[in-house]
């Protein structure tokens, strides 16, 4: 039996864990949750999953847990990592979004954890420090992002010396039709409409953006140890192949499957193992058809920001992920037209000098600093 803590058991990805927790009662156990603020989702939670302790970032909601639940309340960023290195805990799912995973993540993998990581902005801003960690302490990072495990799955019993090229899979998101200057003055209600997944609010305009891709494409920078010129991204609206990998025969690999992050989740829990799963079959006697054309970069130009960002490397990363946290946080609260997503990090990226090779404390600093600027920016 696997002891899992959960860090944002409350979000999109982390009720989907808990869900398959639930369904695998014999392989899987909770000792560790964490929510932002939502106590009475954790509440019920703690009565289903029994963990032995829990984290609520807010200290207020921390105190009026307290009173309500029969568990060891602790909060803020220290009762973060406390769960996150909780020593029954063998693997961490890391679900929280923001750069509030990184410190967490790191100290789950220095108390030797396993990772399960649905944190993006984890390898987004830290990739080369948080991947030198965890080969140094021989701990295994999971994706559970469903085109880094479509990649893991591709690439299991391979030569990793003989992987040529990484195919990103991306369906588009929901502004795939439109023009730019439909694109540029979208709605809150629009955006969040994916035509495929269903996800978190932040994680939901990045895909609108097809920033989520460009976080991707450094993900897979780091999980897969690939230089950027090796990695592409191809638009596939189906989002049923969830990735590939290209060899250096030239025969390449893909992983298929319906759209639902369940699937990736339960890997990143049961691997090397799978476990016998109910989801819904495909069923290859209907048509089926699956496309794949090149993304527009002109339309979505956060893509190539990612690209650009990570080929500069040292903070560029931090930079670009710190100024689109702040600025997707304004969209969702309808302060700022969508355009602005992109205008935002594209001032941030020219505004600071890059750091070529910074230490953690730095990335955190920047990651401040550029937040505290781009609400400056955006309260003008
Ligand atoms: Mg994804």
């Amino acid at each position: 039996m696997k002891s899992i803590s959960v860090l944002g058991s409350t979000g999109s990805i982390g009720t989907q864990t808990l869900d398959i927790v639930k369904k695998y009662p014999k392989e899987f156990k909770i000792v560790g949750l964490t929510t932002n603020k939502n106590i009475l989702l954790l509440k019920e939670q703690i009565e289903k999953f029994k963990p032995d302790v829990v984290s609520v970032m807010d200290k207020e909601k921390a105190d009026e847990l307290k009173s309500m639940a029969d568990v060891e309340v602790v909060t803020g960023i220290n009762g973060l990592t406390k769960v996150a290195t909780l020593n029954e805990a063998e693997t961490v799912v890391t679900a929280v979004v923001g750069s509030v995973g990184v410190i967490p993540t790191i100290n789950a993998i220095n108390a030797g954890k396993d990772i399960a990581l649905a944190n993006k902005e984890t390898l987004v801003t830290a990739g080369e420090i948080v991947m030198d960690l965890a080969k140094r302490k021989q701990t295994r990072i999971m994706p559970v992002d469903s085109e880094h495990s479509a990649i893991f799955q591709c690439i299991v019993g391979e030569e990793r010396g003989e992987v040529e090229r990484i195919i990103l899979t991306c369906s588009g998101g929901p502004f795939k039709e439109y023009s730019t200057e439909r694109i540029s003055n979208a709605t809150v209600k629009e955006a969040l409409s994916h035509p495929t997944w269903k996800m978190g609010g932040k994680i939901t305009v990045d895909s609108a953006t097809l920033m989520n891709k460009g976080f991707e494409v450094i993900e897979a920078r780091w999980l897969y140890d690939i230089g950027y010129d090796n990695i592409d991204v191809a638009i596939h609206p189906q989002s049923i192949v969830h990735s590939m990998v290209e060899f250096r025969d030239r025969s390449i690999k893909a992983q298929l499957g319906i759209p639902d992050m369940k699937l990736p989740i339960l890997y990143a829990l049961s691997y090397p193992k799978r476990f016998k799963a109910d989801f819904p079959r495909m069923n290859f006697g209907k048509n089926i058809n699956l496309l794949f054309s090149a993304p527009d970069t002109s339309k979505f130009p956060c893509l190539s920001y990612a690209y650009e960002s990570g080929r500069a490397g040292g903070v560029m990363p931090a930079i670009m992920n710190a100024a689109n946290e702040v600025a997707v946080d304004y969209f969702l609260k309808a302060k700022i037209p969508f355009v602005m997503i992109q205008k935002t990090i594209r001032h941030m990226m020219d505004s600071f000098k890059n750091i070529s090779t910074p230490d953690i404390e730095e990335i955190m600093e920047t990651d401040l600093m550029v937040k505290e600027e781009s609400r400056t920016f955006l309260d003008k």
